[in-house]
C-alpha cells in the first residue's frame, strides 16, 4: 500500500509545527518527516496488533490479574516485545490484593413468592456474605438521591442504576465504586446495580473506590429485571432482597510489562505510552483493553522497525491490576517516586478502550494544549479521518490517574467505539468480534505519530506544580470524587 498524501504537505505541516516549537526547520524537520513516513509505512503495511489480540483471545482467554491467564498474558506480552526487537524489556512486579469470583445468588421475595435473579458479583466484594433486607430504590444513586432518602438506607439493600436514567441534561454520573461508597456510608447492607444495557447483559467491575475490599455484597442485575422490580416497588409492594456470595481475595504478585526504546541526546527524558493488559473474567476483554494493549505492542514494533532513534526515551507500559483499582499504574508511580525517577517522565499517553482516535484530550499545565495542537497537523495529513480535535479535559478511573495525581501531564486519545462496544463494557460479550482491525492500525498510526513528535520536540512544557494541579482538578469537578477515594490533598 502506498502512503497517502504527498510528503510535501506533511513537510509543510511539520515545518509549521517546527516553527511553533521553535525548532530550526532544517535539516531536522526533513529527518522527522522521513521518520514519520517510515513509521507510517510500518504501521499500515506490517500491522500485527489485531492478529496478536485474536491469538490472545483464543489461546489465553481473559487476563484477570492474579489468575493463571493473567500471568500468561504478562509472559506473552514480554515475549512479543522481545520478538519485535525492543532493546530493553522488563517486568515491573508489584504486590496486589487480587479478587476473584466465586458464586453469587440473588433472591427477591415479596413475603409469599421468592424468585432468583440472574446476577454477577462486582469485584472487591466480600469473600463471604449472606444478607437480606428491604429493597430501597435509590434511582441513579447520586449524592442527591442519598440525601433525599438518607433515613431509609441503613440496614437495607439499595437498588441503583449504573448509568444515568432520565437525568436532567448536564447531570454528571458517579462511578459505580463511588455510588457503592455512598451506599456503605449510609449504612446499606447490600447493593444491587441495574445495568443500563438492554438484552440481559450483566456488568462486572470494581465496587471499591480505593482498591481495598468493601464490607458489603454488591452485584449487578439486568436492565429488564431492574425495570420489572421497579414497577413492583412503585405499586407499593414491599420487596426483600437476599444477596449471598463467595469470592476469593488474596495477595498475589502481578507484573507490569515495560519496553523501552532508548533516546539519543535527550535520553534522560521519557515519553510514556501505556494501557492496561488485564481484563475482567466474564469474557476475553478484547475491547477493554486488548484493543489498547496490543496496539501499544504493535506501536513499539513499528517504531523499532522504522529504524528511527528518538531523542527522548520511549517507554511502552502494559499495566496489570487496572480493573481491580489501578494497582499496577499506582505501584509504578510510587516506585518511580521512591527511586527519584518520576521527574524523568515528561508526559503519559493512556490507551484504554481506544480505537481509531480522532483527536486528543490533554490534562497538563499551561503550554501543553498549544504544544499538541500543531503536532496534530501531520497526523491529519496522513489521514483526514483524524479530525485533530483537541480537548482540555481530565477524568479519572484509568491508568493515567496515578500519573496525573503525581503532576505528570496526561494525554488521552479521543474516540468513539460505538454502542455495540460500549454495551459490552465489562460484560460477557466483550469479545474479539467487536474489534475492527483498522481501529488498531489507526491507534498505532495516530498515537504513534504523536509519540514520535513528542519524543523529538526540542523542548516540552513543564509538568504540573502542586498548586496548578489542585486548581485544575477542582476546575474539572473532580474534588468530590477524589475525596471519596481518599486522594484529595489540596
Ligand atoms: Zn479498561
Amino acid at each position: 500500500m502506498i502512503v497517502p498524501n504527498s510528503g510535501q504537505s506533511r513537510c509543510r505541516s511539520l515545518a509549521a509545527a517546527a516553527l511553533v516549537l521553535g525548532i530550526c526547520p532544517h535539516p531536522g524537520v526533513q529527518g522527522q518527516v522521513d521518520a514519520l513516513r517510515r513509521f507510517e509505512v510500518e504501521a499500515r503495511e506490517n500491522a500485527r496488533g489485531f492478529e496478536w489480540l485474536n491469538w490472545s483471545s483464543a489461546h489465553i482467554g481473559h487476563r484477570l490479574t492474579g489468575s493463571p491467564q493473567g500471568v500468561r498474558a504478562e509472559e506473552v506480552a514480554d515475549s512479543l516485545f522481545r520478538l519485535c526487537g525492543l532493546p530493553r524489556v522488563s517486568f515491573h512486579p508489584f504486590n496486589a490484593v487480587a479478587w476473584s469470583r466465586g458464586s453469587v445468588m440473588l433472591r427477591l421475595s415479596d413475603g409469599t413468592d421468592t424468585e432468583h435473579l440472574a446476577a454477577v458479583a462486582l469485584a472487591q466484594t466480600p469473600d463471604s456474605a449472606d444478607v437480606e433486607g428491604e429493597l430501597v430504590d435509590l434511582g441513579n444513586g447520586l449524592a442527591e438521591h442519598f440525601a433525599r432518602l438518607k433515613d431509609r438506607v441503613a440496614g437495607r439493600v439499595v437498588l441503583m442504576n449504573i448509568g444515568l436514567v432520565e437525568a436532567p441534561e448536564g447531570t454528571g454520573n458517579l462511578h459505580r465504586s463511588e455510588k457503592a461508597a455512598l451506599a456503605i456510608r449510609h449504612g446499606a447492607i447490600g447493593i444491587v446495580f441495574v445495568n443500563n444495557v438492554e438484552g440481559g447483559v450483566l456488568l462486572t467491575g470494581t465496587a471499591s473506590v480505593d482498591g481495598a475490599p468493601i464490607a458489603v455484597p454488591a452485584a449487578c442485575i439486568a436492565s429488564e429485571d431492574g425495570q420489572r422490580i421497579r414497577e413492583r416497588l412503585r405499586a407499593d409492594a414491599p420487596l426483600r432482597m437476599g444477596l449471598r456470595m463467595t469470592n476469593r481475595t488474596g495477595n498475589v504478585q502481578a507484573r507490569n510489562v515495560v519496553a523501552e526504546v532508548p533516546g539519543s541526546d535527550l535520553a534522560h527524558e521519557v515519553v510514556l505510552v501505556g494501557g492496561h493488559l488485564d481484563s475482567w473474567d466474564l469474557a476475553t476483554g478484547a475491547t477493554d483493553n486488548g484493543l489498547g494493549a496490543f496496539s501499544i505492542v504493535d506501536m513499539a514494533r513499528a517504531v523499532v522497525a522504522s529504524g528511527h532513534r528518538p531523542r527522548r526515551t520511549l517507554r511502552f507500559v502494559l499495566f496489570m491490576g487496572e480493573e481491580q483499582g489501578l494497582l499496577g499504574s499506582a505501584a509504578m508511580v510510587s516506585d518511580l517516586q521512591a527511586a527519584g525517577e518520576l521527574a524523568r517522565v515528561r508526559c503519559m499517553i493512556n490507551l484504554d478502550m481506544t480505537g481509531d482516535p480522532f483527536g486528543f484530550g490533554v490534562a497538563g499545565p499551561e503550554g501543553w494544549a498549544a504544544t499538541l495542537d500543531p503536532l496534530m497537523d501531520p497526523i491529519r495529513d496522513l489521514d483526514t479521518a483524524f479530525r485533530s480535535t483537541l480537548r482540555e479535559a481530565a477524568w479519572l478511573h484509568s491508568d493515567h490517574q496515578p500519573f496525573l495525581l503525581a503532576g505528570i501531564p496526561v494525554i488521552l486519545p479521543l474516540c468513539d467505539l460505538g454502542g455495540h462496544v460500549y454495551g459490552c463494557y465489562h460484560s460477557s460479550c466483550d469479545d474479539v468480534h467487536l474489534v475492527d482491525p483498522m481501529d488498531m492500525v489507526n491507534n498505532v498510526r495516530f498515537v504513534g505519530a504523536l509519540l514520535l513528535q513528542l519524543a523529538d520536540a526540542p523542548t516540552l512544557p513543564q509538568v504540573f506544580t502542586e498548586a496548578e494541579l489542585g486548581a485544575r482538578l477542582r476546575a474539572e469537578g473532580l474534588e468530590e470524587k477524589l475525596r471519596m477515594a481518599g486522594l484529595w490533598r489540596w
